[in-house]
């Protein structure tokens, strides 16, 4: 029995043209239509033939849509959802894979009073952007999170069926533990990333040739996430403010105290925190996260 009949997917990169693909993949007879601000995009995803139907306004997107899955940056969740006010279906269930969760519930609330809204986080997804580089199994064993609002009613169980059919796991929480847990499992990661990659870039004594070609004792492996999308991660960090400085802080502290290791000479305090990290990794391959390919599988 199929949750949802009908599916509208409004934004086509990455992760809309990866649920189109899945949907296709899973629940072959359910009737998809897209839409994407992006004409190009657009083009792209009828020609990759993603849904059976591309519209030209988000509203003709979600005339007869059962459930409305809104993909794109989290800044622009809530003028997406302002649009398709007039034109949805009174008993539409209304969700979103925004990486921050507090900041969209209250949008996607301010601007569809009375309807069923469960906003949902696929925690999987990939550096790169746009209808091409999305694939059908990106969400296979990954976790999708659920923050159902408190008048979501029987809409959550049908968007939780919609992800486990898809081959997510999926676990509920509140959008504020939801934000705090992904500002230090991924919001934190992103920014130092961005970091160090920004640093290293703008480094005087060292050419920049030398460092993309000594990367591999390290720096790549922050490359990769540093190559993000820019507006995603823009509003992301605009978004969940609150929770990536309370991480940061904590951050800032616990470097500090490695630098003063460092300075003392005090070699037990790093051994003893590179042992823990060291079984952090092990646990995210037990529990199939990641692969136990040394250095991520890459051929040697
Ligand atoms: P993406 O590949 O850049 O796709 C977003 C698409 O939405 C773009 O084609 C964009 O068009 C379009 N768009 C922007 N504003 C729009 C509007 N007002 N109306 C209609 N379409 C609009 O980004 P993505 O990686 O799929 O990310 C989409 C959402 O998924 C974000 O909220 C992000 O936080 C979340 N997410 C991402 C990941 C990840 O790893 N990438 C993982 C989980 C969740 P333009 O290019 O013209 O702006």
């Amino acid at each position: 029995m199929l949750p949802f009949a009908r599916v509208s997917i409004i934004g086509l990169g990455l992760i809309g043209s990866s649920i189109a693909r899945a949907v296709r993949q899973h629940m072959p007879t359910v009737r998809l239509t897209g839409h994407d601000a992006d004409p190009q995009v657009r083009a792209t995803a009828d020609r990759l033939q993603l849904c059976d139907d591309i519209a030209d306004s988000a509203g003709a997107a979600v005339t007869d849509a059962e459930l409305v899955i809104l993909c794109v940056p989290v800044g622009a969740m809530e003028g997406v959802a302002r649009e398709i006010a007039d034109d949805l279906p009174a008993d539409a269930v209304v969700s979103d894979v925004g990486s921050s969760k507090a900041g969209v519930a209250t949008a996607l609330r301010a601007a569809l009073p009375g309807r069923p809204i469960v906003p949902a986080h696929p925690v999987a997804g990939t550096e790169n952007s746009g209808p091409e580089a999305g694939f059908g199994s990106l969400f296979h064993g990954r976790w999708c999170i659920l923050t159902p609002l408190e008048d979501s009613g029987s809409a959550a169980p049908r968007v939780r069926a919609f992800w486990e059919m898809l081959g997510a796991q999926v676990e509920e929480m509140t959008p504020e533990h939801h934000d705090l847990v992904l500002a230090v499992t991924s919001h934190l990661p992103h920014l130092i990333a961005y970091t160090i990659v920004g640093t290293a870039s703008d480094l005087e004594e060292v050419t920049r040739s030398e460092v993309i070609k000594y990367s591999a004792g390290g720096f790549r492996d922050f490359t990769r996430i540093a190559a993000s999308d820019p507006t995603m991660w823009r509003d992301v960090f605009l978004a969940n403010k609150e929770a990536v400085l309370e991480m940061l802080q904590r951050f800032t502290e616990d470097l500090t105290a490695l630098q003063r290791a460092i300075r003392w000479g005090d070699g037990d305090a790093l051994f003893d925190l590179f042992t823990r990290t060291r079984a952090v990794r092990r646990s995210i391959i037990e529990q199939g996260q990641d692969d136990a390919a040394p250095d991520f599988g890459r051929s040697h």
